[in-house]
Order: structure tokens, then C-alpha cells, then sequence
């Protein structure tokens, strides 16, 4: 779905988060585009249609959707998907046989097994790179037949900061696309497009849609011919997400600037209070000045993003103990959306990557940190820390 690009420059982020893909309803005046079912749609003549014949291929409520987040990408295509894989998938089979992948070596376990089990043995050799490495040194040691770099920033789990700008340098100097996974900064804290990203990937399923009840996946573009193959993939290999998945993701982006607003301050409160405590070895949020990638996070984010992780002295048994000690911050899988969650990432969400390059520390933590009173927040963080330290 292409935007209408005039509309997206003019207003602020938040009120194109509102407005955005979501004009009155025509028909009937309604102020929240109606939740649209229909499979099909009736032509009235053969192959004469209002712009609808079948709801794979494209519906007005997936349609606003993609109005919406396209628009806050600062991009002219939007395509969403039925989760973040089945968008990473689709991005992934831009690439033509032997054609190779180079893969931040901090990333979601999800992408990294779909990269090495799913996309390697059909035909895409890879490797993992340290993408915060200095971009000279990453131009000298550029690997042959990369078409294609895939990075994170924040990283998943460690929270590296990848300068975005710089590795698209390096890598369009190769010929690589340069695919920038988009889910923790959101595009409220980053727009990688405007960075000289190719390609944006998201997990809707975390802070656009924002509240733990739907699954999707968004892929956001500038290229009209590679727009064009995304949306021939979208449609050809049809993983694509139902209306209602789009409805809800649409509501979870118009309050997207305020919930991350909140979640980034809360976050700063958490990371001073950890960095404090005699448990806790490291703490890894890009908002402090010892962070290693301070300086770049302060130039291409808005604000440093409200996931945190920490590595216990205790190590391991303390991570676990940790994880397991506090109420509020629920042990969980996922992250983004209003509850604040804790997670192993090593035994849960990168369960995956053990054995790998991407392998994560045992003794890490990681916490998606809400919306809730910060107060409480610390004081459930304390009282957990106090069993380990
Ligand atoms: C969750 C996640 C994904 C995968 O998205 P799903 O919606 O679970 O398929 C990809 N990248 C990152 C950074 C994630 O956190």
C-alpha cells in the first residue's frame, strides 16, 4: 500500500499516528474506519472493481494499517504480515540463489534460526558480524557474495547500539541491502529509512500494537520495484494477518509516542536503580553515559528505548532467582506493551541461539519496562534483588 507521502510530511509524529490511515468514514461518518471482514468484494462488471477483490490480496482495514505505520516510517510502501517472521521471510526471499546474509551477532534467536535453518540450506549462505565494529575495519573485512545485512539496534538481548548510518555506508559501498529490524526503537526513537536503511522490519507484535493481544509483523519501504516484489510475496506466499490483527495493531500505534514516553522515563528510573545495586555486575541501557554506544543512541533516537538488561554477579542462579522473585514485572516471553515483563533470555527467548555466535550470557536479564507507576516497579525490583545480593 503506498502513502500519500504529502500527508506524511506535514504533521508531527503523534498527530500522524492518529490521523494517518484513519479518515472518518465516508459512508457513514464514523471516526474509527470500521473493522472490515468481507473476504470478497462485489466487481460490477467482470475485472471492475472499487480497488478490493479479495482480502489476501488486500483489504481496507489491512490497508490503513498499512497507511499508518508506513507513514511513521517516513516510507512510500507498507506492507503488513501475519507476525515479524512471516515479514522477516518475505524480505529474506528478495535474495537471489547463493546470495548471502550477514547477521548482526546480537538478535533475536527467532531470526537468527530462520536465517540459519530455514534460508541457509535453501540456497543463502551467512555469517554473523559485530556491527559495532568501526565502520574502516568493517569494510576492510567485508565477507564476499553479502547481499543483504540485517541488524538490530537496540540489539536483542545485550541492547548494542549499531550506527545505522555508518553500516548502510559500508555495506551499499558492497552492494548489500541493508534490512534494519525496527522493533525496539520503534519509529517514534528511530526512523532507519531516513538513515539510509533500504528496508524496516517490525514484530507488531510488541510496542506498535503495544498490548500483549495480537501477533503481526510490518515491512516498510522506500524502493518502488522491491515494494512491488514484497507485495507480490504478500500476496503470493499469503501470510498475511486477519482484519481484526490490523485493527488492533492500528489502535496500539495511535497512543504509540505516549506509551513509549512513559515506558522510556520508567526505564531510566529502573536502569539508575539496578546500576546501583551491589547484584547487579552490568547494566545495559543505551541511556547510560557508560554505555558503550551512548553517544550514537543519542544522535539516532528520539529517547534510549525501555528495554534494560542486566547481568547478575551471582551469575546464572541468580539471573533465575531474579526472574522468578518479582510480581509485577511478569515472567514472560515478548516485550513492548504496557505490563512490564522479566525474562531469561538464554533458557526463553534465545533458547535458540545456545551453541551459536549469538549464543547470551546466562547471567543476563532482560526487562521490558511499562507503563506502571515507576515507584512500583522499583520497589518490586528491589525486593527481588535483595534475595540475590
Ligand atoms: C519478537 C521479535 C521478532 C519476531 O516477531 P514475531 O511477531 O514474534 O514473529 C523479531 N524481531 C524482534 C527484535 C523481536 O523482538
Amino acid at each position: 500500500m503506498a502513502t500519500d507521502e504529502q500527508d506524511g510530511e506535514r504533521h508531527g509524529f503523534e498527530t500522524k499516528a492518529i490521523h494517518a490511515g484513519s479518515p472518518p468514514d465516508p459512508a457513514t461518518g464514523a471516526v474509527v474506519p470500521p473493522l472490515n471482514l468481507s473476504t470478497t468484494f462485489a466487481q460490477h462488471g467482470v475485472g471492475q472493481h472499487q480497488g478490493w477483490e479479495y482480502a489476501r490480496s488486500g483489504n481496507p482495514t489491512r490497508a490503513a494499517l498499512e497507511t499508518a505505520v508506513a507513514t511513521l516510517e517516513g516510507a512510500a510502501h507498507g506492507f503488513a504480515f501475519a507476525s515479524g517472521l512471516a515479514a522477516e521471510d518475505a524480505v529474506l526471499r528478495l535474495l537471489g540463489w547463493g546470495e548471502g546474509v550477514a547477521l548482526g551477532d546480537d538478535a533475536y534467536g527467532g531470526t537468527y534460526r530462520l536465517i540459519d535453518k530455514v534460508h541457509g540450506p535453501a540456497g543463502h549462505p551467512w555469517v554473523a558480524l559485530d556491527l559495532t565494529t568501526d565502520a574502516d575495519r568493517l569494510d576492510a573485512d567485508w565477507p564476499p557474495d553479502i547481499r543483504l545485512v540485517w541488524l538490530e539496534t537496540p540489539t536483542n538481548p545485550a541492547l548494542r547500539i549499531v550506527d545505522i548510518e555508518a553500516v548502510a555506508d559500508v555495506a551499499h559501498h558492497h552492494s548489500a541491502l541493508v534490512v534494519v529490524d525496527n522493533t525496539f526503537a520503534t519509529p517514534y526513537l528511530t526512523q532507519p529509512l531516513s538513515l539510509g536503511a533500504d528496508v524496516v522490519v517490525h514484530s507488531s507484535t510488541k510496542y506498535l500494537g503495544g498490548h500483549s493481544d495480537v501477533v503481526g509483523g510490518f515491512v516498510a519501504l522506500n524502493d518502488d520495484e522491491l515494494a512491488d516484489r514484497i507485495g507480490f510475496l504478500q500476496n503470493a506466499v499469503g501470510a498475511v494477518p486477519s482484519p481484526f490483527d490490523c485493527y488492533l495493531v492500528h489502535r496500539g500505534v495511535k497512543t504509540l509516542a505516549v506509551r513509549l514516553d512513559r515506558q522510556c522515563a520508567n526505564a531510566r528510573a529502573v536502569a539508575e536503580l539496578l546500576r546501583s545495586h551491589p547484584a547487579v555486575d552490568t547494566v545495559l541501557w543505551p541511556g547510560l553515559d557508560e554505555h558503550p554506544g551512548h553517544d550514537i543512541a543519542k544522535r539516532q533516537m528520539r529517547d534510549f528505548g525501555a528495554m534494560v538488561s542486566f547481568t547478575l554477579r551471582g551469575g546464572e542462579a541468580a539471573a533465575v532467582a531474579v526472574c522468578e522473585a518479582t510480581e509485577l514485572f511478569t515472567l514472560a516471553e515478548s516485550l513492548g506493551a504496557v505490563e512490564s515483563l522479566i525474562e531469561h533470555p538464554a533458557r526463553m527467548t534465545h533458547a535458540s541461539a545456545a551453541g551459536s555466535q549469538l549464543e547470551v550470557d546466562p547471567a543476563l536479564v532482560r526487562l521490558s519496562v511499562g507503563i506502571e507507576s515507576a515507584d512500583d516497579l522499583l520497589a518490586d525490583l528491589a525486593k527481588a534483588l535483595s534475595r540475590v545480593g
